[in-house]
């Protein structure tokens, strides 16, 4: 397995040829008003967001969520590795259409207590910089590929503090890299969308970890 830098790693997703996904080419709505949302689209894009793909294929049903078939097996695969280390990592998210990120945004919105009406003038734009550092609009989530994974620790309410996150990322995340997932949004990376998401994996195969850093 290569050792990879955040920048490394985005590359490799960035650069891999997944099958059974469709690229998204217009952002989905977020509100019910278009100069909201372009606004809104914006912003995201300023801070590294990109409309991602959605897949087009049969999911696989798993531990509550469903998943490419490939990222399906590999999870049970990483679950199974950490089960065998006496760790009990639990899938908390997997596939999202578009209403699932929206309802989720939108929900982040209504907590915020930002007047929408504001939102075209510039007003919110703290609040709404706020909101994307972990949450993002619709069609630019990883989620919507089937390929991406939110995991949590049994027993253990802050992912970065528990020891399934130092399974999963020492020696360069050796563990995660060995069953082919990566950090989705590594640290030592900037304009990436999101803040760093230590909880967040996607899954590339380990043939992809076997070349040199791209
Ligand atoms: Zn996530």
């Amino acid at each position: 397995m290569g050792t990879f830098s955040g920048t490394e790693f985005r590359a490799i997703y960035d650069q891999h040829t997944y099958t059974h996904l469709k690229k998204i080419t217009s952002p989905p709505p977020i509100t019910d008003n278009e100069a909201i949302d372009a606004h809104i689209q914006a912003l995201a894009v300023s801070r590294g967001y990109k409309l991602r793909s959605i897949a087009t294929a049969p999911l696989t049903a798993v531990d509550n969520f469903t998943l490419q078939p490939q990222a399906a097996e590999a999870w049970q695969a990483l679950k199974a590795g950490a089960a065998a280390d006496s760790l009990e990592l639990r899938l908390v998210a997997g596939y999202r259409e578009f209403a699932d990120q929206r309802a989720l945004f939108l929900n982040s919105l209504a907590n915020t207590g930002i007047d929408t009406a504001t939102i075209p003038s510039g007003a919110a734009d703290t609040q709404l910089g706020a909101i994307l550092q972990t949450v993002s609009i619709p069609g630019y989530s990883k989620h919507h590929t089937g390929y991406t994974v939110d995991i949590g620790c049994g027993g253990y309410g802050t992912f970065v503090n528990s020891p399934c996150f130092g399974w999963l990322s020492a020696d360069n995340y050796a563990n995660a890299k060995k069953f082919g997932w990566i950090p989705s949004y590594p640290p030592d990376t900037s304009s990436q969308g999101p803040q760093p998401e230590p909880w967040e994996y996607v899954w590339v195969g380990t043939e992809a970890l076997m070349r040199e850093a791209p």
